[in-house]
């Protein structure tokens, strides 16, 4: 699995007080439901990221976006900001495994706007100056902004293998295609442009609307606190919506 090769390969922090937070953090998100995820998975998936955003890797010692970030090396990021990313990024990897399965064929095969499709210069950016602007951020929101962006770069390296990225339109773009899993922004992960949304409705009849509906809401809705990235009983939409495949059709159903 691309998605774990990744989450071995970063760095973390080992010290104790580091892994104190780790801990908790696989403790709070063991607790929360994750429908395509085993827990086993889900306990690796904390415990690598949360010990890399504790390293400070990502955690806003250079905002590009003007944020004052949470930058302090020897504390690592804050609890608050560090569980937004590993929430996110849980999220982001279930609808990953939900596109596998519903939508990249169809980007594939069937994309009326090859060879870019919706992959244009500036779909995996967080905030743009002018959403700064108009729709003012929290704190937070800003600084998950700027970490996303870090991550995005670090998850994109890692993914390309050295192939060059962002020749023709979005900057994580190869000749094979995306080299995010984890990291892409709220706009790029919840996009579904008509051809695709037709192909679910034909695909899956009513029970795909709810999931089409969520996705779009989620892609339009304006980012001003952190809890906006997310699109709440998404994933649980998606597993009703593969439910009209019959028993044998799950996701995965907690085995990733
Ligand atoms: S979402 Fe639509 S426009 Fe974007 S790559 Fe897929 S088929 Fe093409
Ligand atoms: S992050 Fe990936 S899917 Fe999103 S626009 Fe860039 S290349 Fe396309």
């Amino acid at each position: 699995m691309p998605i774990d090769g990744w989450l071995e390969a970063l760095p973390g922090r080992e010290d104790r007080s580091a892994g104190r937070h780790v801990a908790d953090d696989v403790a709070l998100f063991a607790g929360r439901d994750h429908p395509l995820l085993s827990t086993r998975t889900v306990r690796h998936h904390v415990s690598r990221l949360s010990a890399h955003l504790l390293a400070g890797d990502a955690s806003g010692r250079s905002g590009s976006t003007g944020s004052s970030g949470s930058a302090n090396p020897s504390r690592g990021m804050d609890d608050g900001l560090r569980r937004a990313l590993v929430g996110y990024s849980l999220y982001t990897r279930q609808l990953d495994m939900v596109q596998d399965r519903a939508t990249k064929r169809i980007c594939r095969d069937g994309c009326e706007r090859p060879p870019l499709g919706c992959c244009n210069r500036s779909h995996n950016v967080v905030f743009s100056l002018s959403d700064i602007m108009m729709q003012q951020p929290t704190g937070r929101a800003l600084r998950m902004g700027d970490a996303l962006a870090r991550l995005q770069a670090e998850e994109g390296a890692h993914h390309a293998h050295g192939a060059p990225m962002g020749e023709r339109g979005c900057p994580y773009l190869t000749a094979t295609g995306c080299t995010l899993h984890l990291f892409k922004s709220p706009l790029c992960v919840h996009y579904l442009c008509p051809t695709v949304a037709d192909a679910l409705s034909a695909a899956h009849g009513p029970e795909a609307a709810p999931f089409v509906a969520g996705m779009r809401r989620a892609a339009t809705r304006q980012l001003e606190r952190s809890a906006d990235f997310m699109e709440p009983g998404l994933i649980e939409a998606a597993v009703r919506m593969f439910a009209t495949d019959g028993a044998s059709g799950g996701t995965g159903g907690g085995s990733a």
